[in-house]
């Protein structure tokens, strides 16, 4: 491997209109926040990554505001004039600063690119390096779509048959309590044989076993994180009451999150978002394990702008990663992205894997300074 000296790191932070409004339980954001990592090498590459963190802490403590706070004043002062041979090297030296895996994520993203590059290799290929010789990409990532909470059963069928129009094979519900069972079944009555999951995002605790059991009539892929976001224990109390299987998606931080999970019993599905586990360096160690308990793994998304979403693409075109993956077509959030060209769904709910060297799509500076503008325009107060 080509090695790399990391020059300099800059920092854009942007507001990127999306194309559906994000409801969270702030309320709604017309706007996608991201900081962008442009590195710049000694040999005059460049390489990106992308800091998902939100305006909110609401899926993660880490905030744009933290993420900006720990990578301008800890991790890129840590990683300027650093020389690295791989990405994987990112980790170690970033071992000093304790948690901020969202921040961490973004500079080790840049890295992985920027390295890729200098070795005229796809991102895929470098993931695939660290994976044994059966494990190569295959070009492209099955992908499924997730659909936030409507009003009623009627509109969420509305939205799922658009959805499986455009050819996304999987579909998956958010729920909460007050909306859930009726909706599966509502969902089920209409499609009987659509491949469909929910999601709970922690909106439930022990006490709902009861009522959690009544999903496992409608076959459910699976169920995603239904206790708390940090909860490990009491999700091992859980999964051995449902027929369903248990994906944890909050409560898996590292390698070691996902092993006390299996050997609880907590969950037999991972949902693994790179930036929430502090990289592809640790992801590559929980594909690893996922692999040797042959348990399913799929790619979850942060509603990342195509830098981030080709890093994850090219994570989820790995072999081990056996469930479609939230990573849905550029069109469904952003009309334009930052990069070109979009990524488009394809045949059987597969998006095909860029196969330039690095993310394998190029930034749009000029898209970038407009969306850096609006954010310095729409958020004054987090500057
Ligand atoms: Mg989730």
């Amino acid at each position: 491997m080509k090695k790399i000296t990391i020059k300099t790191i800059d920092l854009h932070v942007i507001a990127l209109p999306l194309v559906e409004r994000l409801r969270t339980s702030f309320g709604e954001e017309p706007y996608k926040a991201a900081i962008l990592v442009e590195m710049q090498t000694d040999e005059g590459i460049t390489g990106w990554g992308e800091c998902s963190a939100e305006i909110n802490p609401g899926y993660s403590y880490e905030t744009v505001g933290t993420a900006l706070h720990i990578l301008r004043e800890f991790l890129a002062p840590k990683l300027l004039g650093k020389t690295l041979s791989d990405a994987t090297e990112v980790p170690d030296l970033l071992r000093g600063f304790r948690g901020h895996p969202l921040a961490k994520h973004a500079v080790e993203a840049a890295a992985w690119d920027a390295l890729a590059k200098a070795n005229e290799m796809t991102l895929a290929e470098a993931f695939a390096r660290h994976l044994p010789d059966d494990h190569q990409p295959r070009g492209y990532a099955t992908v499924g779509v997730s659909i936030g909470i409507q009003p009623s059963v009627e509109d969420t069928l509305a939205i799922i048959n658009k959805r499986l129009g455009q050819g996304y094979g999987r579909i998956k519900l958010k729920i909460q309590p007050g909306w859930d069972v009726e909706l599966a079944r509502g969902v089920r009555a209409a499609l009987p044989d659509i491949t469909m999951m929910l999601d709970a995002n922690s909106a439930y605790t022990l006490a709902d076993a009861d009522h959690l059991k009544q999903l496992d009539e409608f076959n459910l892929l699976m169920i995603e994180q239904p206790l708390g976001y940090t909860d490990i224990y009491e999700h091992s109390k859980l999964q051995p009451q449902l027929e369903t299987s248990i994906c944890l998606d909050e409560s898996i931080h590292s390698v070691n999150d996902a092993k006390l999970a299996f050997d609880l019993g907590a969950c037999r599905i991972i949902n693994l978002k790179p930036a929430r586990v502090s990289g592809y360096t640790e992801s590559l160690k929980i594909y690893k394990l996922c692999v040797e308990r042959e348990a399913p793994l799929w790619i979850g998304g942060l509603l990342e702008t195509g830098i981030g979403r080709a890093a994850n693409l090219a994570f989820a075109s790995l072999p081990g990663v056996t469930l479609p993956c939230d990573i849905s077509a550029t069109d469904r959030y952003y009309n334009p992205d930052i990069t070109d060209p979009p990524f488009v769904l394809g045949k059987n709910s597969t998006i095909a894997t860029p196969t330039a060297p690095g993310i394998g799509v190029a930034v749009r500076m000029d898209r970038v300074q407009e969306a850096a503008k609006r954010w310095q325009e729409s958020y004054p107060y987090q500057n």
